[in-house]
């Protein structure tokens, strides 16, 4: 046999072998593992946006969770309007199911050019500041209905405040639709659209307007309880002025993925996403089942990414790129 076909290694040579051998196996295994993590996480649907009767969803959070795991979600988030009421029970009903969940608010905000719905993920519900920002509208609910029955006494209409909040005893909150009922009881309006057209609709001599928070101090405030703010369903914003303007006071993300917007839509707030530096979420906007959103739990697909983008944002902030770029 010649030499050169002796393919024997020996000494330094043969461990030098066993070295590169060791590296390329333990390579090929953090090639592979990494690659099945990817494929499970395509596998993972997620829904940042759900609502439960502690806002004007028609199920119970702990419902809420069960159907989020029939339908096969793995990350959720609670996201009611103006309260975090029912996040307790839903944290609690999440760990029962293995579900992860994401403690979350949707607050509605005002701005000289419009109103927005601003998210705050993982805000620290506890907080009474937070607690006492988001009671505010509600407690100006009252002041605002005394204010309306004194503007219809001085119309010749009377209506009696204590009357109103007997009407809405079995409700969260009160609103207008429980003065209206009283003033048909009282023969005033012929049905509830002629006591709105004649009274209590927008510019009507009855109407008082309702107080909301601005944009940028909810923004701030979901910052200030260690939050995460994003942009619900900016399809619905009519004023692109105002989508700037909320990504100016510090909106750190964007909601891309939901049943308002069309591939279209999608496509240019995720491309606004990318320019600006935001952070893209999604979710359905789950109310229970409602007849004008005829979908259910994990009908959306949302990328399991954009949970894992957020996490990482919790630690540390995104940076955000020129706003020129818009
Ligand atoms: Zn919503």
């Amino acid at each position: 046999m010649r030499g050169e076909h002796d393919v024997t290694l020996r000494g330094p040579s043969r461990l030098a072998f066993q070295i590169a051998a060791w590296f390329c196996i333990l390579l090929i295994f953090i090639k592979l593992s990494a690659w099945t993590q990817q494929e499970r996480n395509v596998l993972k649907n997620i829904d940042l946006h759900i609502h439960t009767n502690a806002s004007d969803g028609t199920l119970r959070a702990s419902q809420v969770v069960a159907e989020a795991r029939e339908a096969g979600l793995a990350v959720i988030s609670i996201t009611d309007h103006d309260t975090t009421a029912a996040l307790a029970e839903a944290m609690e009903a999440a760990r029962d199911k293995g579900i992860v969940l994401v403690p979350g608010v949707e607050i509605s905000a005002t701005h000289p050019i419009g109103e927005a719905h601003i998210l705050g993920y993982w805000v620290n519900f506890q907080d009474p500041n937070l607690q006492a920002f988001l009671y505010s509208p509600l407690s100006t609910r009252t002041a605002r209905i005394i204010e309306i029955c004194k503007r219809m006494d001085a119309l010749g209409f009377p209506v009696d405040p204590e009357e109103v909040f007997q009407e809405a005893a079995e409700a969260e909150s009160v609103g207008r639709p429980h003065i209206a009922r009283v003033m048909l009881r009282k023969g005033y309006a012929r049905d509830m659209d002629d006591a709105f057209q004649r009274f209590l609709g927008d510019g009507k001599p009855a109407h008082v307007k309702r107080f909301k928070n601005t944009t940028a101090d909810t923004i701030a405030m979901i910052h200030a309880c260690g939050g995460i703010s994003v942009i619900a369903h900016p399809g619905l914003i009519q004023d692109p002025q105002l989508i700037a303007s909320l990504i100016q006071d510090g909106a750190m993300g964007i909601e891309v993925y939901c049943h308002d917007h069309d591939p279209e839509q999608a496509e240019r707030f995720l491309r606004m996403a990318e320019a600006q530096g935001l952070l893209v979420t999604g979710g359905s906007d789950y109310h229970g089942e409602m007849l004008d959103k005829p979908f259910r739990l994990g009908d959306l697909k949302v990328p399991y990414e954009c949970f894992l983008r957020l996490e990482e944002a919790r630690k540390t902030p995104p940076v955000r790129k020129s706003l020129h770029a818009m």
